[in-house]
This record gives structure tokens, sequence and C-alpha cells, in this order.
């Protein structure tokens, strides 16, 4: 039950439902321009990628400093989808993690079972602290958990590339840590272009944080197709 209106991260007005819960927005009716004001002007984007993966109508404008988002089209058909998916807009962290995870951060390291420090057994994963991330992708492709692996590997002069590992020794170029930012997201679009439905991702906190309000927004993500 909706019980009271309250104000978004960006000034964003959203719902919050009984117990504090907000509930996030479905149909924002805000287009690329108010991206673009809110969040690419204030110079707040931090490169994630969401906005260009889910809409074609979007590119990334390279630039010396790394680029930010543009619009490439004339017309904007203004579905609100950009907005609703950058985490740069508004991020109901608790209602995402309830929805997630069916409970809310309590500590600061957030939801979490277990916690461990640990090292790959396999010994030709060149990784940074011991190559378990790789390690744990390798695992779910082989169990078929995931069809692919989005990972981000480097080009000779150490920038980043997004790459669809569909096996393990594609798996392993992404190993060790990439120390810059970079839209990644754009590989999960890559992916599903790809044919994949089960797509495991690698990325930044603030990615994640992109990739999360997809997957808990009620809209779908892209027309005629269920996420
Ligand atoms: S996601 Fe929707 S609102 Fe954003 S640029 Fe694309 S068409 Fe416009
Ligand atoms: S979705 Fe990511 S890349 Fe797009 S404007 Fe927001 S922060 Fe920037």
């Amino acid at each position: 039950m909706i019980k009271r209106r309250g104000s978004g991260k960006m000034g964003t007005e959203v719902e919050v439902e009984a117990g504090g819960y907000v509930k996030l927005p479905t149909f924002l009716e805000q287009g690329f321009s108010d991206l673009k004001r809110e969040v690419v002007a204030k110079r707040i984007c931090c490169l994630c990628g969401t906005c260009v993966a889910f809409c074609d109508k979007i590119k990334i404008n390279e630039r010396e400093d790394g680029g930010e988002p543009g619009f490439v089209e004339d017309y904007d058909t203004v579905c609100g989808l950009c907005y609703a998916f950058c985490p740069r807009t508004f991020l109901p962290l608790s209602e995402i993690e309830r929805r997630i995870f069916g409970e809310e951060q309590k500590e600061v390291f957030g939801v979490y079972r277990s916690c461990y420090a640990v090292r790959s057994k396999k010994e030709d994963i060149k990784g940074q602290d011991g190559g378990a991330v790789t390690s744990l992708l390798a695992y779910a492709l082989d169990a078929g958990m995931i069809d692919c692996a989005v990972i981000t590997t480097a080009d000779d002069h150490w920038k980043p590339v997004t790459k669809v590992a569909k096996n393990y020794e594609s798996l392993k170029e992404g190993a060790g840590t990439k120390y810059t930012l970079y839209p990644g997201v754009v590989g999960v679009k890559e992916a599903m272009e790809a044919g994949c439905e089960n797509i495991g991702f690698v990325g930044l906190p603030c990615q994640i944080q992109g990739l999360r309000k997809v997957q808990t927004a009620e809209q779908p993500y892209e027309v005629g197709k269920e996420k």
C-alpha cells in the first residue's frame, strides 16, 4: 500500500510504501534530455554503460578523458528506461536488496552469507589477487549456470575491451583487475545479441547498481523481450 511520496536522490519523486520501502518508478516518461541534464551535465556519470546497453539511441562519445553518453538520433520516444536504469538518477538500495536478496543490508558489507579469503587452485589463471572470480565464472560456465560471462580484457595499450566469454580459454583473458572506468555493461547487450540468456557479469559497483536496477524494474527492458 502506498502511504506517502518522498524525494529520490536526484529530486525525482518516488513512492514510499508502508514500512518505508521505496517503490521503484515504473514509467517515468523522462527522456535522454533529463538524463543529460541531471547526470551527464553535472559530471556525475560513472560511465557504467547501462543507458547505452539498453537503448540504441545512446552511444558513448569517446574523448581523451574517457567520454560520455550522447544521443545519436533525431527523435527521442521518451520511454524513460535510460533514466530509470541509470544508477546516478536515483538509487533505492533497500528496495533493490529486498527484491534481489529478500532482506536489507544490516552491516557495512551489505547482504552476505559468509566471508572467505580465497585463491584459485587453477595455476593457468593469471589474476591480481588469486584468480577467484575467474575460477567462479569457470565453474558457473561448466555447471551450465550461465551461457556466457561478460568480462573486461585489455588491448596492447591497456585500454579495456569488453568480451563475451563462452569457454574457459576466453574467460582467462579477463583475469586481473582493470583500474579504470569503462562502460562494461554494453557487453550485456552484446551477449544478448549473441543469443545468451543466462549472463554472468563482472563489473564495478556502479555497473552492478545499474544492472540491479534493470533486474528489479517492473517494465520490460526492451520492447518484445522478456526479462
Ligand atoms: S531509453 Fe528511452 S528515453 Fe532514453 S534515450 Fe532511449 S528512447 Fe529515449
Ligand atoms: S547509465 Fe551509466 S553511463 Fe549512462 S548516464 Fe547513467 S551513469 Fe552514465
